[in-house]
């Protein structure tokens, strides 16, 4: 692969370049490491000129059909969209999220969205950090808003909440308790709460459930920022309150931007990410380099022979 003239086509919107700069990001050979870093260095400086959007919800509350539905929405604005996926559940599934490009058929072919399914192996923190690099380069080829759809299960939230601007968060109205099944630290992290499948019989309950959110989020401390998270019914299926929706993104993209929180955002953001990317160095290391004297230890600790501090104080000498 001639590595300049990827560079140079990539940061002119060709697809096929980002798509192939993806495949060295998403490669754990280290030849391919190399000249991931190579391009990523060199689309540094055209980066970052984006929104970045998280899309979160249980399974089947309608993240793809949503992703669908506004992803077109904005590209008849003529905006460019990359939606990327991060799932917790990859490494037994091989990539489900996404997976299935038919569940966003329009989106698929539209010449101004680009789409790409979760890295399939590695650890949770191993495919956040390719998709972190992978918004990079997203930026760089000129998408100017990033969809990355993720399933709700906790700890992928906590992950990409940690590298978007937007946390959108999407629950259906049910009967009953209308917080079942959602952590209040998930909810804590929503900018926005959009109540799906607020169509035919579902419209009433959804705009009840609209009001006890509301209620609900009064309750959870306010951000640094002062921004309320706003609540809103929508309808995937039939594209309802698209508008309201892209008006909100630009008015909490203004809103911080002109309190500086937007920047200083990222700017915590990219330092968290310095962390742990020490971190995972780190363990990798020590791990490959006590290798054996771990696999000792383990069966010592399986066999009652030693506790698991004693051990640990043992391999710390
Ligand atoms: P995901 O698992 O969160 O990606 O959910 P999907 O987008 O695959 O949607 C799950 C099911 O809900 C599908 O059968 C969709 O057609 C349906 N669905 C999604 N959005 C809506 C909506 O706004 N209204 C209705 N009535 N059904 C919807």
């Amino acid at each position: 692969m001639n590595i300049e003239a990827t560079i140079s086509s990539l940061l002119k919107g060709d697809r096929t370049s980002l798509a192939r700069a993806i495949t060295l990001i998403e490669s754990n050979l280290e030849k391919h490491q190399i000249l991931a870093d190579e391009i990523l260095s060199a689309c540094l400086s055209k980066s970052g000129n984006s929104i970045r959007i998280a899309v979160t919800g249980v399974p089947g509350v309608g993240k793809s059909t949503f992703i669908e539905s506004f992803g077109k929405y904005l590209t008849n604005k003529g905006k460019k969209v990359a939606v990327l996926a991060i799932d917790p559940s990859s490494e037994k599934t091989k990539g489900s999220i996404l997976g299935d490009k038919t569940r966003m058929n329009d989106l698929a072919i539209d010449d101004l969205a680009f789409i790409r399914p979760s890295p399939s192996a590695g650890t949770l923190g191993g495919v956040a950090k390719k998709t972190r690099e992978t918004i990079l380069l997203c930026e760089a080829a000129g998408y100017e808003i990033i969809l990355i759809e993720t399933v709700g299960v906790g700890q992928s939230e906590t992950l990409v909440h940690s590298m978007v601007d937007f946390f959108l968060l999407l629950l259906l109205a049910g009967a009953g308790d209308e917080l079942q099944g959602i952590k209040r630290g998930i909810m804590e992290m929503g900018d926005c709460i959009l109540i799906n499948k607020s169509d035919g019989d579902n419209l009433i309950p959804a705009k009840k459930a609209k009001q006890q959110f509301k209620n609900a989020l009064h309750m959870l401390s306010a951000s640094e920022s002062g921004w309320t998270p706003k609540v809103e019914t929508i309808s995937a299926l039939e594209g309802t309150n698209m508008d309201w929706l892209w008006d909100t993104i630009c008015e909490f993209e203004n809103w911080h931007k002109q309190r500086g929180f937007f920047e200083e955002k990222r700017k915590g953001q990219d330092q968290f990410w310095f962390h742990q990317l020490i971190k995972n160095k780190i363990l990798d290391k020590f791990y490959q380099s006590n290798k054996s004297e771990i696999e000792q230890l383990e069966k010592d600790i399986e066999k009652g022979k030693i506790t698991a501090s004693k051990a640990l104080q043992q391999l710390m000498k």
